[in-house]
């Protein structure tokens, strides 16, 4: 037997599950999810930061569509998802002239910073190795869980379903229709969305399209302690302008990645001790203490297309297949614009994007 639907997903991250959200207001819609829970990948693993400024042109462009409504979330979660952090950007005495001409270039808001100030924002750093820093000051952390379950549940609430355990295995396309064989059974619809974060490029070849060059990259994160009374709670996010690190508080302690981006191939990430290693090596060479212990560890995937913006829009080699991918390591903070950007798009609606985002987004640019 075949299940039909109007909008069939591959992928329960969150750009499968807020897409979804979107679309099941107007269609009978279904998640397939190849784990047994929602999010366990990239969306589970993030750093869980908004900053404003963060990406390319086209990044920005969603950022800046997408952060009234983490703001204020209505439908989605009862409050906003957002709580200011600010982020410093360290720099050293090489890359002081050049970044400060770089970021001006297309950022908006950034504050400089004398190493004075940027020692009282974060008395742990060694004054000699800065030079100066600057400070976005638009930029927060985000309760990706409480996002996340809200867009479930907004999903569910529209009558949409969550089909777990359910790996996409083949994809066939006849009369209009995909069909995606998985264990549960067969599910079909005119609309098939490709939402599988790093396993993006494999579900278009199970489905017969052109792949986009979708290559995941591994990013670590480690949570560490700090000395005996030392409170970070309203320090900013701080990193070396070299992106050899970055650390955010969390939860009194300070959540720290090597910043690392090592192409590999989708699967259930894990930490390379090596790289965490030297990361925390970074890390200690700039703050003035040395860490005692890793609490815990984890490593994610975020996939990138070579021009380091998502693909969203309907693919131009077969009708109906549309992607939603290569959000790198931005997928939370812009899921408000990507999601209503797909069911637009979905619902052949006019888009709240300028042309050149979508044009800049679209499949179409691959060909
Ligand atoms: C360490 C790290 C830090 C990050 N920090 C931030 C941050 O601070 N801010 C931010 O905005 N973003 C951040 N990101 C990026 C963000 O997490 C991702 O862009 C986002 O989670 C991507 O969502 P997704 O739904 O596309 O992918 P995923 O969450 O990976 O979801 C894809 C889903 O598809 C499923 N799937 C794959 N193949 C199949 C198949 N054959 N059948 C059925 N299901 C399948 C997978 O099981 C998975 O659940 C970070 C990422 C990492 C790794």
């Amino acid at each position: 037997m075949t299940q039909h639907f109007d909008f069939l997903i591959i992928g329960g991250g969150i750009a499968g599950i807020s897409g979804a959200s979107q679309l099941a207001e107007h269609g009978k819609t279904a998640v397939l999810e190849m784990e047994d829970v929602i999010g366990h990948h990239s969306t589970g693993r993030s750093a869980a930061v908004f900053i404003g400024n963060y990406g390319n042109a086209v990044i920005r462009a969603l950022n800046a569509v997408s952060e009234p409504t983490l703001m204020n979330p209505e439908g989605i979660c009862d409050s906003s998802v957002l709580s200011h952090r600010g982020v410093l950007m360290l720099l050293d005495e090489a890359g002081h002239e050049n970044l400060l001409e770089t970021y001006e270039e297309g950022a908006v808001g950034l504050e400089k910073r004398s190493v004075e100030e940027a020692l009282k924002m974060v008395p742990i750093l060694d004054p000699s190795k800065i030079a100066s820093a600057l400070y976005e000051p638009n930029a927060f952390d985000i309760d990706v869980d409480r996002l996340f379950q809200g867009y479930a549940r907004l999903l569910k609430s529209r009558g949409g379903e969550i089909i777990l355990s359910a790996p996409a295995m083949e994809i066939e396309h006849t009369d209009d229709q995909w069909t995606v064989t998985t264990p549960k059974g067969k599910f079909s619809a005119p609309i098939l969305i490709n939402a599988a974060g790093a396993w993006a490029d494999k579900i278009a070849e199970l489905a017969g399209i052109r792949p986009v060059g979708l290559v995941p990259k591994r990013r670590t994160l480690a949570i560490v302690p700090l000395p005996e009374g030392v409170d970070c709670s309203s320090w900013p996010v701080f990193e070396s302008s070299g992106e050899s690190y970055y650390a955010k508080p969390e939860a009194g302690k300070l959540l720290v990645s090597p910043a690392d981006e090592v192409p590999v191939e989708p699967h259930d990430a894990f930490v390379d001790d090596m790289v965490l290693a030297e990361g925390l090596h970074h890390f200690e060479h700039a703050v003035n203490f040395s860490i005692t212990r890793v609490e815990h560890s984890w490593a994610g995937l975020r996939s990138f297309v070579e021009d380091r913006s998502p693909v969203v829009g309907f693919a131009p080699d077969a009708e109906g297949f549309f992607w939603l991918a290569g959000q790198g390591g931005y997928g939370i903070q812009t899921s408000p614009a990507l999601s209503r950007l797909t069911a637009d798009l979905c619902l052949g609606r006019p888009t709240e994007l300028p042309e050149e985002t979508l044009a800049a987004l679209s499949p179409n640019r691959f060909t």
